[in-house]
């Protein structure tokens, strides 16, 4: 489906009537930060989350509070919006498809199944230009034992439904990787060989009904048990060749699916001089997210377009423009570790830093390794950035990542 252009604000004759709206599948931070965008350019907004509560149904101007199946909840939608996003992927695809064949619906539900399944999405992910890191699809007692000794030590992952590194399973000998398929439950899953990561990036493409697309420079992410703990964006963050590679490859990506919306890659750069790195390439494409991502969340505060203005400027149909990065950044996860025993972190002393951008996702309970909000650090230098980011991790009793 083509999209029309969907212009902000009242429509009708002389300007009244209703507001143009828009619809998110999903009412998580991610919904939250697209419906904020939503609003600052005049749309309403629907969130359809079967929460009472969420981070996006909290500030939206409507929330439909169904099962993403339930279908007065998606007639609810259909009348209330013209046009659909989601901000997660596990976002059930016949919904989206119910969506799709009565508005604008972006990403389609075909891109968003893709990326639900990591034997598909790996197959697919092939086709980008960049490596894959070796793997075997694992669905069956016979493909378990035929998985070649060199996939060893590797990661079992569930085909569907991981998050958060939640999913995974570290196998180093064959016994391990049976007693973790079992403990899987036997579900299908991909068996990846364990690779020598020198560092962890991603690049967020935005791509129009036109087939329009832009992107941002890749940033670097390290993540602490499987979850993202801090990005680092900014101009010579990595080197050129591989950073020019991997954002081919996520256009590559964008372009086969014939996607539409705001879409993340995730890519391995191996260590230098490595087996793995002479046997596969220096960098290895790991995943895609069908929506704006966590490693992302920088653009808000430090470039003049962010991921969540070109979710709204993709599914709306309106111009895209390059965006362009005005300070170096960094970003800090703030987990719910930070509330243990029910501590306020020190946020007087955080925001007394320079160039701390604070944001807080409205989630009424904390718990370990639950993403509670973010914090941005902007400097007019990377070292500025870094160094100020460290000051806040160190007030906050996290970790230090340089
Ligand atoms: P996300 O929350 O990003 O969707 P996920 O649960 O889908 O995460 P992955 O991105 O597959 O999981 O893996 C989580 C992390 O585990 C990676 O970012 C990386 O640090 C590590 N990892 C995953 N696969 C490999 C691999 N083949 N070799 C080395 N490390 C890996
Ligand atoms: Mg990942």
């Amino acid at each position: 489906m083509t999209g029309p252009m969907l212009l902000p604000g009242a429509t009708g004759l002389n300007g009244s009537g209703q507001p143009t709206t828009l619809g998110v599948m999903g009412g998580g931070q991610l919904g939250r930060m697209f419906v904020q965008a939503a609003q600052a350019m005049g749309y309403f907004t629907v969130v359809l989350d079967p929460d009472v509560i969420s981070p996006a149904g909290l500030v939206s101007h409507y929330h439909i509070k169904t099962d993403y199946l339930d279908e007065q909840g998606l007639t609810q939608l259909l009348q209330r919006c013209a046009a659909v996003t989601t901000e997660f992927e596990n976002v059930p695809a016949p919904a989206l498809v119910t969506l799709g064949a009565a508005r604008p619906t972006a990403p389609s539900a075909d891109a968003v199944a893709i990326a639900q399944d990591r034997i598909k999405e790996k197959a697919h992910l092939a086709l980008s230009g960049v490596p894959v890191a070796p793997y075997a699809v694992i669905e069956t007692a016979a493909q378990l034992a035929a998985v070649p000794d060199s996939l060893l030590p590797g990661i079992l992952k569930t085909a569907r439904l991981g998050y958060d590194g939640k999913g995974q399973v570290r196998c180093s000998s064959r016994a391990e990787l049976k007693s973790a398929w079992d403990a899987l439950k036997n579900v299908p899953c991909v068996l990846e060989q364990m690779l020598p990561l020198a560092a962890e990036c991603s690049v967020i493409v935005a791509r129009g009904w036109d087939g329009s697309v832009v992107h941002f420079a890749p940033q670097l992410n390290v993540h602490r048990e499987g979850i993202l703990a801090v990005t680092e964006a900014y101009a010579g963050n990595m080197a050129p060749a591989l950073a020019n590679q991997a954002v081919q490859a996520a256009k590559n990506i964008a372009a086969e699916l014939n996607y539409v919306g705001v879409l993340c890659v995730e890519f391995f750069v191996l260590a230098e001089g490595s087996p793995e790195s002479e046997a596969i390439g220096a960098l290895v494409v790991n995943e895609m997210a069908p929506r704006p991502h966590n490693s992302g969340h920088y653009t808000l505060d430090a470039c003049d377009v962010s991921q969540f203005d070109l979710q709204v400027r993709t599914l709306a149909g309106l111009p895209l423009t390059q965006p362009r990065q005005h300070s170096a950044a960094v970003m800090l996860n703030l987990l719910g570790d930070l509330w243990v025993d029910g501590a306020t972190p020190r946020w007087d002393q955080v925001l007394a830093l320079p160039g701390v951008h604070l944001h807080l996702y409205g989630k009424l309970k904390a718990s370990k390794g639950r993403k509670m909000g973010h914090l941005t650090v902007t400097a007019a230098t990377p070292e500025q950035a870094r160094s100020t980011a460290l000051a806040a991790a160190s007030v906050l009793g996290i970790a230090p990542f340089f």
